[in-house]
């Protein structure tokens, strides 16, 4: 009985902690002074609470986002999709059976496939962005998370910050799923298809990995760094000019590199528009061969058939599956098309004087952020089939050329709108109205 009264008091105080007044709460960030890393307007953030956020009064560029538990929930969600990255690399992810023939797909398998076809580029791409990255950005978040919870002071706090930022867009275990799922479709008229223990893994593993990131927010966890070190009281209110592209920490007018991430400081990114257009020019000349030559080659009883993008879409939309052509087309033609239309715009609208619509052209650019990974559905669903169709004479299918060529687009078009420095439109935008 006293255990239940003390339980019962124990629930109160916490429904009180969580009823108590915003003012006597501690905030979970002060109010601090910030530069926007996307517009590079200056202004003030009011204290954040628990379970709040922020984003820039002008461009409405995300700031932060404090989760409720700010220590607890990355750390829990990070274990968790650790566990889940073993789980879906440990058992099969697909089971298939074609004319009494059985084969079974791992996700090492698929790789291994690839690096049998002398395809090792696109098994390298494979490895990285669907597991090595994710669990470099996963080990980070725990590394991160355990120090600051405990107050350790472990070696290369900031550069592991760093690296976390600089390694969450090049994730796609989600592409990889949608790619598995998109190759179920494709094959379900040809043969038997289950899912294996894997899938179940591999797609709470994207899931969980989306709300890692969510829940990992890099301004708090910058600051925590600071508090740490301790930094907070300079962090409060320094009169200082340039925001670091990274982390988005406010550094003095005269620092190289950032105080808080260690990343190189720059008031704009030098040579952006160049390095961008270089980067877009080579994604676009690779973007023919991507098109002209064949993703993939199937072969059948001494007959191969090579199809190349479009021939597939084609083959795809004849036989009746409509929604994975249009996913097919969107994903290959329509997306990369859009992102060499849309960082073109961008690179013109940096180095053009007179015009308008800077909050335009910044929607733009994290559209095309936003797009860039999904073209890779194309690629895995090509590894899918490599890994999944190899029986001899009855069906084996072969990466084309175009399936190197089209991820080298993919990742050029990634790494040119990560190179493009989007304060430039409001540097434009602000010479227009003087
Ligand atoms: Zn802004
Ligand atoms: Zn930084």
């Amino acid at each position: 009985m006293f255990e239940i009264t003390k339980m019962i008091r124990r629930f109160i105080t916490k429904l009180n902690a969580f009823a108590l007044p915003r003012d006597q709460q501690e905030p979970a960030l002060p109010g601090h002074e910030f530069r926007c890393a996307q517009c590079d307007l200056l202004q003030k953030m009011d204290a954040i609470y628990a379970g709040q956020g922020a984003s820039c009064a002008r461009c409405g560029h995300h700031l932060c986002s404090v989760p409720l538990n700010p220590f607890d929930t990355p750390l829990a969600y990070a274990l968790a999709t650790l566990i889940l990255l073993v789980l879906s690399c440990a058992f099969p992810l697909l089971n298939l059976r074609i004319a009494g023939v059985e084969s079974q797909m791992t996700f090492l398998s698929s790789a291994k496939s690839l690096v049998d076809a002398d395809f090792g580029i696109v098994a390298n791409v494979l490895l990285s962005c669907v597991l090595l990255i994710p669990a470099l950005f996963l080990c980070a978040v725990i590394y991160l998370a355990v120090a600051l919870k405990w107050s350790l002071h472990w070696p290369g706090l900031r550069s592991v910050l760093r690296l976390a930022i600089r390694l969450e867009p090049w994730m796609m275990a989600d592409v990889f799923v949608i790619g598995i799922l998109v190759s179920l479709i494709k094959l379900a008229m040809l043969a038997q298809i289950s899912f294996g223990l894997s899938f179940w893994a591999m797609l709470l593993f994207a899931i969980s990995l989306i709300k890692t990131v969510t829940v990992f927010d890099v301004h708090w966890f910058g600051f925590q760094l600071d508090h740490l070190a301790g930094l907070p009281a300079r962090h409060l209110r320094m009169n200082g000019a340039k925001s670091c592209t990274v982390c988005g920490f406010f550094n003095a007018r005269q620092a190289h590199q950032c105080e808080r991430c260690h990343a190189r400081l720059h008031s704009r990114r030098p040579h952006s528009v160049s390095i961008t257009w270089a980067l877009l020019l080579t994604a676009m000349l690779l973007y023919l061969p991507a098109n002209l030559y064949p993703m993939m080659i199937t072969e059948s009883w001494g007959e191969s058939t090579p199809s190349t993008i479009l021939e597939g879409v084609l083959l795809l939309w004849r036989m009746g599956s409509y929604p994975v052509a249009i996913i097919i087309f969107v994903a290959s033609v329509v997306v990369p098309l859009v992102k060499f239309i849309s960082i073109t715009v961008l690179c013109i609208a940096a180095r053009s004087k007179s015009k308008q619509g800077a909050l335009h052209y910044t929607r733009l650019y994290r559209m095309t952020e936003l797009i860039g990974r999904w073209s890779m559905v194309d690629v895995f669903v090509v590894v899918i089939l490599v890994a999944l169709i190899h029986m001899g004479k009855i069906m084996s299918v072969l990466p084309g050329v175009a399936a190197v060529s089209f991820a080298g687009v993919v990742v050029l078009t990634m790494l040119a709108a990560l190179s493009f420095d989007v304060r430039l439109i409001w540097d434009a935008d602000q010479r227009a109205e003087k």
